[in-house]
Formats: C-alpha cells, sequence, structure tokens
C-alpha cells in the first residue's frame, strides 16, 4: 500500500518579513490564522517560530503558549512542532519552550554555515536539548543540514539520547551549507534506511525555489515533505506565495501526481508514533 505523505508547513521562521512577502505570520494571531488555513488544505504538521513585535526572531515561552493554545482550538489533531533553531536565542534560551510539551521540536546536532553567519550547535547544548525534549515526552526532528548530521542522530540513539529510531529531515539549499543535490539526496535516503531500517520515516525541505524541487523527490521518494514561507515566499520566478495554504496546496497537487494519499493528522500521528491528539 501506498503510505501516505506527511505534509509539514513551515509557517514563520526566523527571516522572512512582511517586506519579502505581506502573507508571512509574524503576529500570534496572523500564525494561527495562517496555520488553520494550511491546515485545511492538508497540512498535518505545523513548524513554528515566533516573532517580536518589531518582526526580530524571539524564544518567548508566552508567544509559544498562545500559538500553541490557538492552533490546538483551531487545529484539532495537527502536530505542533516547537523550532529550537539558532537565530531565536541564544544557548537554552533555544529550548525555554520545551516544558510546553509540544508534540514535536526541531533539533539540529551539528553546525554548518547560514548565509551569513555560523550555525552553531556545540555538543553540550545539543545533548541539552536533547534531554529536554526527552523529559517533556516531545519527539525531535532531526535537522540534517550534513551527511555527518544523521549520523550524529543515529550515535544519540545508540546512546539512548533519543527515545525512537530519529526522524530525519534533510534540509538542502540553504547558502554555504549542502546545496539540493539530487546525487546527495539519495545517498541521505540510502543511508536513514541502512542505518535506520528500510520502513523508516523521513522528510525533506529545500529553501527558496530548491522547494519544489524537494518536494517532488521526496513525495516520488515515498518520504514526507516540508514546504511554507519560512523556507520560501514565492510560488515561482515571477509569484510570491500568496498564503502558506497556496504553498500547501502546491505540495498535495504533486501527491495526488503521484498518487500518494496526503496523511491526516491521525494517520501522521500513527506513522511517527505520537501520542493521540490532546493527550500529554
Ligand atoms: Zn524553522
Amino acid at each position: 500500500m501506498t503510505r501516505p505523505c506527511i505534509i509539514c508547513v513551515a509557517i514563520t521562521g526566523s527571516l522572512p518579513t512582511k517586506t519579502d512577502n505581506p502573507a508571512v505570520p509574524i503576529t500570534v494571531s496572523e500564525q494561527i490564522e495562517s496555520t488553520q488555513e494550511a491546515f485545511e488544505a492538508g497540512a498535518s504538521i505545523v513548524h513554528a517560530h515566533v516573532r517580536n513585535a518589531d518582526q526580530s526572531p524571539s524564544s518567548d515561552p508566552e508567544a509559544f503558549a498562545a500559538l500553541k493554545d490557538g492552533i490546538e482550538k483551531h487545529c484539532p489533531g495537527m502536530i505542533i512542532q516547537f523550532s529550537t533553531g539558532g537565530r531565536s536565542g541564544a544557548g537554552q534560551e533555544r529550548g525555554g519552550m520545551l516544558p510546553l510539551r509540544p508534540d514535536m521540536a526541531s533539533l539540529s546536532v551539528g553546525s554548518n554555515n547560514f548565509p551569513a553567519r555560523v550555525y552553531d550547535n556545540p555538543p553540550d547544548l545539543v545533548d541539552w536539548l536533547a534531554k529536554e525534549m526527552m523529559a517533556n515526552g516531545i519527539k525531535p526532528e532531526i535537522e540534517a543540514f550534513d551527511l555527518s548530521h544523521i549520523f550524529k542522530a543515529a550515535e544519540m540513539y545508540r546512546n539512548g539520547q533519543i527515545a525512537e529510531i530519529p526522524y530525519v529531515q534533510f534540509v538542502m539549499g540553504v547558502r554555504n551549507a549542502m546545496p539540493a543535490d539530487r546525487a546527495v539526496f539519495d545517498f541521505y535516503v540510502q543511508t536513514v534506511k541502512r542505518l535506520f531500517g528500510a520502513e523508516t520515516h523521513w522528510c525533506a525541505a529545500g529553501i527558496g525555489h530548491a522547494q519544489l524541487a524537494l518536494n517532488e523527490w521526496a513525495i516520488s521518494g515515498g518520504g514526507h515533505v516540508r514546504t511554507g514561507l519560512e523556507d520560501n515566499v514565492r510560488l515561482d520566478r515571477d509569484r510570491l506565495a500568496p498564503s502558506n495554504a497556496a504553498l500547501v496546496r502546491r505540495a498535495v497537487e504533486i501527491c495526488e501526481a503521484q498518487k500518494r494519499p496526503v496523511a491526516s493528522p491521525q494517520e501522521a500521528r500513527e506513522m511517527l508514533g505520537l501520542r493521540p491528539a490532546g493527550r500529554c
């Protein structure tokens, strides 16, 4: 049977602003509205950052709490994933919202370059974030910006720092990190299957114009996908994406063309081994 495809929508991120695309949701209420529209279009995971009023990145646990409440109310069953990514704060501030016990959180397990800075993930911080996630019953999503990050995830699984088989997301197309290279992508998939088993779930995200290619590669390759304005604000060279939902609809269309059913939130929870919605 064809495995349903989980669509994750990365609604806001740390970088894009209203100047890049007026549809980028910044306030918590804009984020809830944009998530609901994406949920209704077929997204079953929301990956979220929060912002300050001036649009700069924030790690404010209160904003995360308000966002979580709103999504739970308006998007029943949707999987909530908070970002512990590096732009929103320094050190342990990045995990200050984990006691809110979202279903999932992103976990970067190694360092690499970003377009204008080092994405700094020192080993002691990685260990601490993994420990906090485990203590709060949160499933990590491993952000693999590089091949070595997949091996680090395998080591952490062996050491008991990650409770279940790691759910790895390949991130490609970040300037100064791994480009969207098809042969590398295929090797990533092969490596995840070799380390974690042929049936292992994995997903992929492409940045900027690489989003569409990575959506297509992951959907046709049996993986899951991420889309959304965090990674890409355009539909194509000439048009801005009118909403997060529009990018979700684009992923749904690829699923239809590839004969992959789109996973419901409940199917996504079962595939990822998450607790049923509403239970802590
Ligand atoms: Zn993010």
